[in-house]
């Protein structure tokens, strides 16, 4: 078995500071080092996972492999690790008690009374070394959610004041807070760097690193203060200035030394090289583009661009392998019309429908389909995206009125979109949808077989309704065919018209397989589509 080492990443300050990006940062440079790691989240709201929350609370929900429902910031882990995550990488409060309550009931306390301390905290820690049993990893990095000093936090820190004790050399806490630049007296401050720190201390938590985000390089003399300030040494002061891409924060992690203070921290030799080359590669093509391309988003939360992040990260890694950048233009579904739908979508060389849930906003997507069906744009449609793709089709070429999805019209005359059979008996809303990883079988004859090179696949889901067998045999006739299917439930996953220069939609979701080592072959031959389509214009 592995002496698994424990990294803790706490927040300071305020809210926002980009510690999922630091987590994942520092992961991937111990894993350029040989070292096998994980991420874990923890979140302290009461909700039991974020599926139930509306992506104005929390941008997008993402969906593991093994169908959990998690925080957008296991989309950052995955897509620098390009190592799966899974349930038991994102607990949130409200599942912590979930247990410790079950557990009451059925009388596994044998009679104590059950409170926050022990309780809740050893559920907390048991959750944290739970990554570690299978004794596959040398780290797990538990990234803490929210603020320290926040109340619903307390028995987090405190679960980690635990566990640092019972480690000693196998564990160590980093904080991460912010230095604000002062424009009136052009000053870096630190106070707030101090006052988190003691608000940790009064906690009975002594940081080990400090991670200072700020808009300005800290001098030496102000890593000397924080240092002094915070019982730590100056080459455990980093500094994290905003640069332009989440993906420069490694390189820059890797100049503070971070992955070396951590390791050395941990009692682990220096021994093994930094092998960074791949992740050099990938900045270097995403920073040296040899052209650009304008693709829409078509959604309804525009304003929010954390509701599409791993769509938008997807283009970035596609963009990259193309050596194109690409411009996400974010189309509001809403405002779509008849009128102005030229305006908004014309001089774009790919339209991406994007999933979703409910009315609001769903004539403008089906417009915007259309308009990229019969301009023979590139298009792409994911989840609600391909129903859409499936609706407009059915209305605008098979002629079929009032053709619609069941979620939307309950009373519609043709449910081309119809609700899936395992879903009928469900009443609660919160993990219930199709959710995770599920094989599709590619038809050989497809455009699909051409991007992935084989039969057979898996990708992740997260939806209630799908496409009506019904219509097959009518919508193949008509020139929409089936590109893949589920092999055992027979589900249509992936439709496409042969006749367009590329027009994919997907019932699941490829946005949350792309990583830099590998971006998403859906997405590579999109952007490519596009860059075609944009030369020919
Ligand atoms: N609302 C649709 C469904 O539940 C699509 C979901 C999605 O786009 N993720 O089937």
């Amino acid at each position: 078995m592995k002496d698994t080492r424990y990294i803790f990443v706490t927040g300071g300050v305020v809210s926002s500071l980009g510690k999922g990006i630091i987590s994942a940062s520092l992961a991937r440079l111990l894993q350029a080092r040989g070292y096998s790691v994980t991420i874990q989240k923890l979140d302290p709201y009461i909700n039991v996972d974020p599926g139930t929350l509306n992506p104005y609370e929390h941008g997008e929900c993402y969906v593991t492999e093994d169908g959990a429902e998690t925080d957008l910031d296991l989309g950052h882990y995955e897509r620098f690790l390009n190592v799966p995550t899974s349930q038991a990488n994102n607990v949130t409060t409200g599942r912590i008690y979930q247990s410790v309550i079950e557990k009451e009931r059925r009388g596994d306390y044998l009679g104590e009374t059950v409170q926050v301390i022990p309780h809740i905290t050893d559920e907390i820690k048991y959750r944290i070394r739970l990554l570690a049993s299978h004794g596959k990893y040398d780290f797990i990095i538990t990234e803490i959610g929210g603020t320290v000093g926040d109340i619903e936090s307390l028995p987090y820190i405190e679960a980690v004041r635990q566990l640092r004790w019972e480690l000693g050399k196998l564990a160590a806490v980093i904080h991460l807070t912010l230095v604000p630049y002062l424009a009136a007296s052009g000053e870096l401050k630190t106070k707030p760097t101090q006052h988190s720190v003691k608000t940790l201390l009064e906690l009975g938590v002594q940081p080990d690193v400090i991670v200072c985000r700020s808009e300005k390089n800290l001098n030496e003399s102000l890593r000397n203060k924080i240092a002094q300030f915070c019982n730590v040494d100056p080459s455990s002061v980093i500094e994290s200035v905003d640069v332009e891409t989440i993906y420069e924060v490694p390189m820059r992690m890797r100049d503070e030394k971070l992955d070396e203070v951590i390791l050395r921290k941990t009692g682990l030799e220096l021994s093994t090289a930094s092998d960074m080359k791949g992740w050099e590669q990938f900045l270097f093509k995403l920073h040296n583009p040899k052209g650009e391309v304008t693709i829409g988003l078509v959604g309804k939360y525009v304003e929010l661009k954390d509701a599409y992040k791993s769509i938008l990260e997807s283009f970035i890694h596609a963009g990259t392998a193309n050596q194109c950048k690409v411009i996400v233009k974010l189309v509001h579904s809403e405002f779509i019309t008849g009128e102005n739908i030229a305006e908004q979508l014309g001089g774009l060389s790919g339209i991406l429908v994007a999933p979703g849930f409910g009315e609001r906003g769903i004539e403008g997507k089906i417009m915007s389909v259309r308009y990229a069906r019969e301009n023979k744009i590139p298009f792409l449609g994911i989840c609600l995206g391909m129903q859409l793709a499936v609706i407009e089709f059915a209305r605008n070429v098979l002629k079929l009125e009032g053709a619609h999805s069941r979620e939307m019209d309950r009373r519609t005359p043709h449910p081309v979109i119809d609700i899936m059979e395992s879903q009928k008996k469900v009443s609660g809303k919160g993990g219930t949808m199709r959710l995770g990883s599920y094989p599709c079988k590619i038809n050989v004859e497809s455009k699909a077989w051409d991007i992935y090179g084989r039969e057979m696949i898996t990708e992740r889901h997260r939806h209630r309704y799908e496409f009506n067998n019904k219509y097959i045999d009518m919508f193949a006739m008509a020139g929409m065919h089936a590109a893949g299917v589920n092999p055992n439930e027979d589900l249509v996953e992936m439709i496409e018209l042969p006749d367009h220069p590329w027009f994919m939609a997907v019932q699941f979701h490829p946005e949350y397989r792309s990583t830099v080592e590998n971006p998403h072959p859906l997405f590579v031959h999109f952007v490519k589509a596009a860059i075609a389509y944009s030369k020919q214009k």
